[in-house]
């Protein structure tokens, strides 16, 4: 990154301050003071500079707690316990912070699912390859339902079915399916349609995404 553009990302974090910390009744001063951060709802989205969570959301500091990866991906429940640094967020969220929604959030234009669906490796047997491993039954699921499809359609596809799979994925951990069954914690999934601008619902019931109307 280039010194002009730490600049302007200072120059950011200024406007940030006047905003947050400078007026008579900081957001902050709430936030760093008493019990400090009681986030409502937990994102798992990915890496993309595009998808942004917060932006996104329009949502304010203290709002929302997040963890992003490449292709937005819940691994599998590990039972041993080791260094998952996405397992370790989610068990913060859910257990410590007792979050009541959990969100999974999709988006067009994925680099991770594409990398998966068309076995483009950005670096042969690097880290990207295997991570996104964790969403080869969604491929499976799309290569047989739309297997002589472009390549737009199935990449569009794999990023909706990674989606489900991350939820399978999350029912697995036990504080996440405790959490559900005793205090109604809500799990879905969301898919950020970024050439269009429009955000869908995945239908647990229909096993299907909708549009979401706003
Ligand atoms: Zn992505």
């Amino acid at each position: 990154m280039s010194k002009k553009e730490i600049l302007r990302l200072m120059a950011g974090f200024r406007k940030f301050r006047d905003k947050y910390f400078a007026n008579e009744h900081p957001l902050y001063t709430r936030l760093s003071t008493g019990s400090g951060q009681s986030p409502k709802t937990l994102i798992i989205g990915c890496s993309d500079s595009r998808v942004d969570p917060a932006i996104i959301t329009s949502a304010s500091p203290g709002e929302l707690f997040i963890v992003r990866n490449v292709a937005n991906l819940v691994p599998p429940f590990e039972k041993k316990v080791g260094v998952h640094g996405v397992t370790a967020a989610i068990e913060f969220a859910v257990v410590n912070l007792a979050v009541e929604n959990i969100i999974v959030l999709g988006h067009r234009q994925c680099g991770g699912i594409r990398a998966l669906m068309m076995n483009q490796s950005l670096k042969p047997n690097g880290f990207v390859e295997q991570w996104v491993r964790i969403a080869q039954s969604a491929k499976d699921r799309v290569m047989a339902k739309y297997g002589g499809s472009d390549e737009d359609t199935l990449c569009r596809h794999g990023e909706l079915e990674s989606i489900v799979t991350s939820l399978d994925n999350l029912k697995t951990f036990p504080f996440v399916e405790s959490a559900m069954r005793e205090r109604g914690l809500s799990v879905m999934g969301i898919y950020f349609d970024l050439e269009q601008g429009t955000l869908l619902e995945y239908d647990e019931d229909r096993k299907e995404f909708k549009n979401i109307e706003l």
